[in-house]
């Protein structure tokens, strides 16, 4: 992950007391693109690392903490402040207090309201009262309605009326009435940011008076998340951001490109679709998530677009039968070049990257080896066993090698044909990293 990323960049670093320009510029060109895997806005992530690079600069490096664990501690809670520093509490003041939801339809309005609800009544003592002011499909009146059934918090709905203000204002009355503390007002979403539903939104915040107008954004939207959330602010004020479906793979940048476009705190999470998947937003657990999971991510990504799952079984047919040949190896190495920098690709891989992370491998590192294949004759490729010394030494005039390189390459050979019995799919790149060493 990007903290092993981190320290393996900065080994370089071993012995020098301080944090410096040349070394710290390499590592941030790993952070940012690292930052920009986990779906963080460009401008965010470039600010970001200016700023990262501004603390780390001159830093004194203590001698007990190694310069890239100190760098990786800068960058995570560089990472923590942005977004927020600590969790940030709900006002609600009002009696009763009143809690706007906006959002684009789909984003989670519904599930979190109720989420909210149950939570405020169960770990706040409060008295919520539900609000439907989505009108305009039957539907939405009715999945609230279920939702409040569920966590046991009553429904106020207008079924024949579609006048949002006076829905909710009718709900203030009735809460003041019968007690309830708490008044969540759920409303509509369009698919896109739309001029109709701006107006209503607007219309309802300033007429009820919000103690808090929140957010709802969906995680997995990546980049689009900024944007609406920006166009939301612009109009709306808002006082803090929802991120719902972080349960999902997403990788959590919206929450720091959010925050940094709107300057809003993020409040609340939603991690699932029960009543009970709601968290209160952690900064330094977001910090975590960024850095941890960007870079893994991209490089499966990656990985899996370049092995082609046709060839891998093939192949894996192949060493079950211990037919692995020197044509199959070159296909792979050739597999492995395409993924990309091999420095960055072996030492990413789960499992593997601790494995190697000591062994230094450029993209240069197959060269010789594939002029010695590249030398054998096609029954020397597929039938290893029938290299003898004049075979081998042929080989190695043919390659502009020596004899000693060939005999390693198919002593490695025969070794990997051995281990690779053992091993599948992604593992092949490490593997093949390994082999050159
Ligand atoms: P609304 O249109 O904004 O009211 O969105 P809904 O509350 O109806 O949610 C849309 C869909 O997303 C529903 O299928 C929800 O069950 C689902 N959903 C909402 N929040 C979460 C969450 O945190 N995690 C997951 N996995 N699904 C969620
Ligand atoms: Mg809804």
């Amino acid at each position: 992950n990007l903290s092993d990323r981190l320290e393996r960049s900065f080994k370089i670093l071993k012995g020098e007391g301080q944090i410096t320009e040349i070394n710290v510029a390499e590592t941030l060109k790993d952070v940012r693109r690292a930052l920009l895997d986990a779906d963080v806005n460009f401008k965010v992530a470039k600010t970001f690392t200016d700023s990262v690079k501004q603390k780390a600069m001159g830093m004194n490096v203590l001698t007990a903490v190694k310069p890239g664990q100190l760098l990786v501690k800068v960058v995570h809670d560089e990472l923590a402040d942005l977004m927020g520093g600590d969790t940030a509490e709900l006002k609600l003041e009002g009696r009763p207090a009143v809690i706007l939801m906006s959002g684009l339809q789909g984003s989670g309005k519904t599930t979190f309201s109720g989420k909210l609800a149950n939570l405020l009544k169960n770990k706040k003592n409060r008295k919520p009262l539900l609000v439907a002011c989505d009108v305009y499909r039957p539907a939405a009146i009715a999945q609230l309605k279920v939702v409040g059934e569920q966590i046991g918090v009553p429904v106020y709905s207008e079924p024949d009326s579609k006048d949002v203000v006076a829905i909710a204002e009718g709900a203030v009355r009735e809460a003041k009435a019968k007690g309830y503390d708490v008044v969540i007002v759920d409303t509509a979403g369009r698919l896109a940011v739309d001029e109709e539903m701006m107006i209503e939104i607007s219309n309802l915040k300033n007429s009820l008076h919000p103690d808090e107008t929140l957010f709802v954004v969906d995680s997995m939207t990546g980049q689009d998340a900024v944007n609406t959330a920006k166009e939301f602010n612009d109009r709306l004020d808002f006082d803090g951001v929802v991120l719902t479906k972080l349960d999902g793979d997403t990788r959590g940048g919206a929450a720091l490109s959010i925050r940094t476009v709107v300057t809003k705190p993020i409040k609340f999470v939603g991690t699932g679709e029960k009543m009970e998947a709601i968290d209160v937003f952690h900064p330094a657990r977001m910090a975590d998530r960024i850095l941890g999971m960007g870079d893994i991510v991209s490089l499966v990504e990656r990985a899996q677009e370049q092995f082609d799952e046709e060839e891998a079984k093939r192949l894996q047919k192949k060493i079950q039968k211990n037919k692995f040949d020197f044509n199959d190896f070159l296909g792979q190495i050739e597999q492995i070049k395409k993924m990309g920098n091999l420095k960055d690709l072996a030492s990413m891989i789960p499992g593997v990257g601790k494995a190697i992370k000591d062994v230094d491998i450029d993209d240069n590192a197959f060269k010789g080896i594939e002029a010695i294949i590249k030398s054998m004759t096609p029954k020397e490729r597929t039938s290893p066993e029938i290299l003898n010394t004049s075979r081998r030494q042929r080989i190695a005039k043919g390659s502009g090698t020596n004899i000693q390189e060939v005999n390693k390459l198919i002593k490695q050979f025969d070794q990997t044909r051995k281990m690779m019995k053992t091993i599948t799919g992604n593992q092949m790149a490490g593997m093949m990293s390994r082999m050159k060493g």
